[in-house]
């Protein structure tokens, strides 16, 4: 039996005739940049997820540029985040001029160590971006204590973890701003590129949507430097299609994992901490082995694909070789690069599916 890591081609099949006409109506009307399509995403995103209001953008990374513009963060100014992540979470900071430094993550849940977040802090932190990675809501009490206590701007990635709770409040409005991927791989994915901010503050909505305008809520008239991070018309109503079946879609994915965490009986494995302060949202069911790539060679013998998510720290990147950390410097991250395997985890895999994932995985 044949276990993809990933088909999106399933939900796009299953999802054409009401996707197509969509597209259809926002191409007649020419709405192609902001417009209808993009305003009712913003209020269906916000109203079906809990947030006060939602503003689309352009990408994933649009949200977290626009977080560092607005956090004010800049040249000589310290951001501390997670070194295992997906790029994207450290970009924000280098691109408004500032620095981004690395806290080690915990071994159970991939994300940040609070107690390394609080020994990282300088007289140069001015924020903190906490990553919830693979869908796991990180640690936001203790994150938001020292927050308060050295009053740092805090900016939530929740590209990874739409629908996801802390202590029952939706990510994103735990911190000052959160921000929201649309990739189509995604748990809510676009065809195309897209991604949403959110704000538990009223005035950062407003200052975001006139950053997302070249900083301006009147046509050629800018009172701030603003860039272009508009989302377009037809991620916007393709998004208003998808977005009624998250609800459901999340749960197929907490399903499978609840059937993965049931029957993966492996010797020395390491499968993911489910902290009882949130539910994770498993973008993706990542587990630990220490011949990781033994183990994954095996499974691609059974037919079943998987993924290394992430093989290497932001800290040892190249593009970061100027920030001075060496191999050694983050154990945790290190480690988790070197042994973690991610496992097929979209709504569309069936019940054999998973077993014949957990049977390969035993069987190794
Ligand atoms: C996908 C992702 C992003 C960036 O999103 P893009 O839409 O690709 O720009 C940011 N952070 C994390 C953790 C992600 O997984």
């Amino acid at each position: 039996m044949k276990v993809p890591f990933l088909d999106l081609s399933l939900q796009h099949k299953a999802l054409r005739e009401p996707a197509l006409a969509a597209l259809a109506t926002t191409y007649d009307a020419t709405r192609f940049c902001l417009g209808k399509d993009v305003e009712d995403f913003e209020k269906n995103f916000a109203a079906t997820l809990g947030y006060p209001q939602a503003v689309g953008m352009n990408s994933g990374t649009a949200p977290l540029h626009v977080a560092c513009m607005l956090a004010g963060f800049g040249p000589g100014d310290e951001v501390i985040t997670a070194p295992f992540t997906f790029i994207s979470s450290a970009w924000g900071i280098n691109y408004v001029g500032a620095r981004p430094v690395f806290a080690d993550i915990e071994e159970g849940t991939f994300n940040l160590d609070p107690a390394r977040l609080a020994a990282a802090i300088t007289p140069r932190t001015k924020g903190i971006i906490v990553v919830h990675l693979f869908g796991q809501p990180a640690r936001m009490d203790e994150i938001m204590a020292i927050a308060r206590k050295h009053n740092l701007f805090v900016i939530e990635d929740c590209a990874q973890a739409v629908g996801a709770h802390y202590e029952g409040v939706p990510v994103g409005i735990i911190g000052d701003v959160g921000t929201f991927s649309f990739y189509p791989t995604k748990n809510l994915g676009g065809c195309g590129e897209g991604g949403a901010f959110v704000s538990r503050r009223p005035e950062l909505h407003t200052r975001a949507r006139h950053i997302r305008v070249h900083g301006s809520d009147r046509r050629y008239y800018h009172d701030i430097v603003g860039g272009n991070f508009r989302m377009d018309g037809f991620q916007g109503a393709l998004l208003n299609v998808k977005l009624p079946h998250l609800a459901e879609w999340t749960q197929r994915r907490q399903a499978i994992a609840a059937r993965y965490l049931q029957g993966i009986r492996l010797a020395d494995v390491r499968l993911p901490d489910q902290p009882g302060y949130g539910r994770s949202v498993f973008h993706q069911f990542t587990l630990r082995h220490p011949r990781r790539d033994a183990l994954r060679e095996h499974l691609t013998k059974h037919e079943v694909g998987t993924d290394l998510i992430y093989p290497v720290p932001l800290h040892l990147q190249k593009c970061y070789a100027s920030l001075g950390y060496v191999v050694g410097s983050l154990p945790v991250a290190e480690k988790a690069a070197s042994n973690c395997l991610s496992l097929p985890i979209f709504p569309e895999l069936t019940d054999a599916q998973v077993d014949h994932v957990i049977a390969s995985l035993n069987s190794f």
